[in-house]
């Protein structure tokens, strides 16, 4: 075991602070990662403040942070993947039991024995809980350390890993190509994300979102078109157009509206997590014969797979870097979704502390 600086939350109210958290020596099938950059994900915030203690309790101290890149610094004895010097990610998921029906399907992230970045128990038994990005380095199992192709931007490419995929796996899944018509609900951290990748794929793009003022970030970033969605006459002029729409809202929304814009067959797939229950009138799924559906970042493979398209369109996210120093006032700024599109920690700043 050796020590690691880290920012680390003591307690569900108190500030992120930096400390030493304790890293495994790579045993032979692990990589060693000196982080980079580190995005910051809404769940960060959620898992930091226990604000998701109905699903999982957030365990103390909490070190957030899955998406990250950094460089290979040592590998153990059986890796062949990577070597010492290579650029690479770690997003969501640093462990699976790799035998169950999801697993051998490569769906880790829905394998009944996952194990998350951070807060999930340590089976390597380092620590009571895993620690995540907000970190000098990091140690992870092989099969779960991503190439990040050489062309893209590091700080970019880090909310690739769970943004970039949470968008990529659904859109991917509903085949989502030239010709189709694809929505885009909410234009923060998730849904610039689906613009980029949608647009990518060849299809046409309509942003739905509330605010007028991002109407040209929204072309900008890739929309063929943006509605606000409190515009009554001017959604209605959509109903029934639309192939598929990625719903990447958190705050409470009437889903209905946006059934009610898909063709027949069509479907939308909820990214977003609101805290309340929704409420659907069959009729917005009967009339259609619609489905929604959610969708969980997505696997190992499929993540590789939106690394190198990334790579292959020069798709990266847009980022606002800051010194970790700054964390608790990004969190605050995270909060009134004051953020073009998602803050990135550049780690180098951990080293001065
Ligand atoms: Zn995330
Ligand atoms: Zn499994």
């Amino acid at each position: 075991m050796h020590p690691t600086k880290a920012y680390a939350a003591a307690s569900a109210t108190a500030p992120l602070a930096s400390t030493l958290i304790p890293r495994r020596e790579p045993t032979e099938r692990d990589v060693q990662i000196e982080i980079l950059f580190c995005g910051i994900c809404h769940s960060d915030l959620h898992t930091v403040r226990n604000e998701w203690s109905h699903v999982m309790q957030t365990v103390y101290p909490c070190v957030p942070g899955h998406e990250i890149v950094g460089r290979v610094t040592k590998v153990g004895s059986a890796i062949t993947k990577h070597k010492r010097g290579d650029i690479v990610g770690v997003g969501c998921l640093v462990g699976s039991d790799q035998s169950c029906p999801c697993c051998r399907e490569n769906l880790e992230q829905l394998c009944p024995n996952g194990v998350f970045t951070y807060n999930s128990p340590d089976k390597h038994g380092t620590a009571p809980v895993t620690y995540g990005g907000y970190s000098d380095s990091i140690v992870v199992d092989e099969h779960f350390v991503l190439r990040i192709p050489p062309n893209l931007d590091l700080a970019g490419s880090a909310p690739l890993l769970c943004a970039g995929i949470t968008a990529y796996s659904p859109l991917k899944r509903a085949g989502v190509g030239p010709g189709q018509k694809v929505g885009v609900v909410g234009l923060g951290g998730l849904g610039h994300m689906g613009v980029k990748l949608a647009n990518a794929f060849g299809a046409r793009v309509v942003v739905f979102t509330t605010s007028p003022g991002k109407r040209d970030d929204a072309l900008r970033l890739g929309a063929h078109e943006v509605v606000i969605s409190s515009d009554g006459a001017e959604m209605q002029k959509h109903a029934g157009s639309f192939d598929f729409i990625l719903d990447c809202v958190s705050a409470e929304h009437d889903l209905n509206v946006y059934l009610n814009l898909l063709k027949h067959d069509g479907n939308l797939t909820l990214v977003g997590a609101p805290e309340k229950p929704l409420s659907i009138s069959a009729f917005s799924l009967l009339f259609g014969r619609r489905s929604l559906s959610g969708s969980l970042i997505g696997g190992i493979a499929e993540t590789q797979e939106m690394l190198d398209f990334c790579g292959a369109h020069n798709i990266t996210s847009d980022v606002e870097v800051i010194p970790i120093q700054k964390l608790n006032e990004a969190y605050e700024r995270l909060l009134k979704a004051d953020v073009k599109y998602r803050f990135c920690i550049d780690m180098a700043s951990l080293k001065a502390e």
